[in-house]
Formats: structure tokens, sequence, C-alpha cells
């Protein structure tokens, strides 16, 4: 008899990460907006925010139910927020990319729960413009113990990384309010920066704070030349520094490796 396992049926083993990724995308949904309100995470069931009308299962289901409803309340027509979908299939994603680099191991594990945290944080800092302590302390110490349990990122390395990546938003917020006199920046960028060098170590680290630094200040220079915000506006940092974080993750100890060797020579 062949026992069913990923080594025997990989391609159904991707396929229930992928539906596994699409159902946990569909409750850091439910935590992108109930979070920073205070709201609880398990209770009442989702609701219209129109009409108040409770989600009947059916309608509820990720991605799919969005396509079927082609993206309008079955009850009063009001428009359904493609934020759902995008964080449904982008956690989908996320975690097929895990499962494939990772496999089935306890790194998996850790780095479904970093890519469901930057998610998150992503999510709420876009739409609230904070990025809540809620996540991003319990996330420093997960990062640590991670690196304590699976030993992927050496201990040292993990300390350091969130020495760095603190230490880094810390001088260029203490930095940008000693030139403007004015708080631009929040320490939310701080401890966040802190949970990815906790999660990532100190090298891969520096490649996500790359990334990050350059998509974001690439969108921010696009957006202030079209003229689509002003300078005073201020532009969300932390989806830019989870995606530093996402590519960091998968690919940011391979590139660091590759530069401090001289480019493979
Ligand atoms: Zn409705």
């Amino acid at each position: 008899m062949t026992v069913l396992t990923p080594a025997t049926w990989p391609v159904g083993a991707l396929v229930t990460v992928v539906l596994f990724g699409l159902a946990v995308g569909s409750f850091l949904n439910v935590v992108i907006l109930r979070l920073p309100e205070g709201r609880s995470l398990w209770r009442p069931a989702s609701a219209c925010p129109g009409c108040g009308t409770a989600l009947a299962w059916h309608d509820n289901i990720p991605v799919l139910s969005f396509l079927a409803l082609r993206g309008r309340c079955r009850t009063c027509g009001m428009a359904i927020s493609w934020q759902y979908p995008l964080v449904e299939l982008v956690t989908g994603a996320v975690f097929a990319l895990a499962w494939l680099e990772f496999g089935p191991t306890a790194d998996f594990v850790v780095a479904a729960v970093f890519v469901g945290a930057l998610i998150a944080i992503s999510g709420i800092d876009a739409r609230h413009r904070i990025i809540p302590d809620v996540i991003s302390l319990p996330g420093i110490l997960a990062g640590v113990v991670a690196s304590l349990a699976t030993q992927r990122v050496s201990w040292l390395d993990s300390v350091l990384g969130i020495l760095v990546g603190g230490g880094v938003f810390l001088a260029i917020v203490a930095g940008y309010a000693l030139v403007t006199g004015a708080e631009g920046m929040g320490l939310g960028d701080v401890k966040l920066g802190a949970m990815l060098g906790a999660f990532l170590g100190w090298k891969a680290l520096l490649f996500a704070l790359f990334v990050g630094i350059l998509t974001g200040g690439t969108l921010a220079s696009v957006l202030l030349a079209v003229g689509g915000v002003g300078r005073k506006d201020p532009i969300p940092f932390g989806p830019f520094l989870a995606t530093g974080g996402l590519v960091g993750l998968f690919w940011g100890e391979r590139v660091v490796e590759w530069y401090l060797s001289g480019f493979g020579r």
C-alpha cells in the first residue's frame, strides 16, 4: 500500500498548502480589519460593512466567493474591497513558495508564522497607518525562539539582526526628528525592523532592508513625480519593509553570500 506523504504525493501536498494559505489569508483579512479597532477576531462572524448581513459560509470562501459575487454584497450590492481576495491570493502564493523552499520542516512552520505576521502588518499599516505592537513585539521574541529551535539562523545572527534592524530605523527616526523638528516617522518601523532581523538574521536582514528601501523609495518618487501624493503625505513604509522581509526570507542569505564571495568568482 502506498502511503500518501508529501514525498509520494508532492502535488497534493502543495495544493493542500495553497488551500491552507488561502484560509489563513481569509483570517488575516479579519485581523487587518478588526485588530486596530480593538474588536474580537473570533466574534461575531464576518458581515457586510454596508448592510450588516452576516455572511453565509458559501459567501465566505476565499477568492471564489468574491468571483462568484462579482465583488458585490449579495444583499445590498455594496462593492467588496479587492483587498480581501488580494490578501488571500498573496498568502496562498507565499505559503506555496515557503513549502517549495523548506518542505515539511519546522522551518516551514516558522516561515508561515513570519509571513502571516508580515501580511497582517502590511494590511494594517496600509489601511490605518500604524504597525501594531501586539504583532511586532511578540514577533521579535518569536524570531529569537525560532532561531534557537530550528537553527536555520543562529541565535547570535538573530540577536545581531534585532540590533541592526531596530538600530537602522532608530537612527532614521532620530535623524528625521533632528532635521525637521517634527516626528515624521513613528517607532513602529523600528520594532518591525527588529522583528525582521530576529527572523532573518543580520545578513538576510541587510538584503531585506535594501529591497524595502529601494521599492518604497522608488514608488514614493514615482508618486511624487506624477503628483499622486504631496511631499507632506505620509506613505506607509510597513508594506515595503514587509516585502523586503519576504524577499530576504527566500533569497537573502544566498544573495549576501554571493555578494560577499565577490559575485560568485
Ligand atoms: Zn451588504
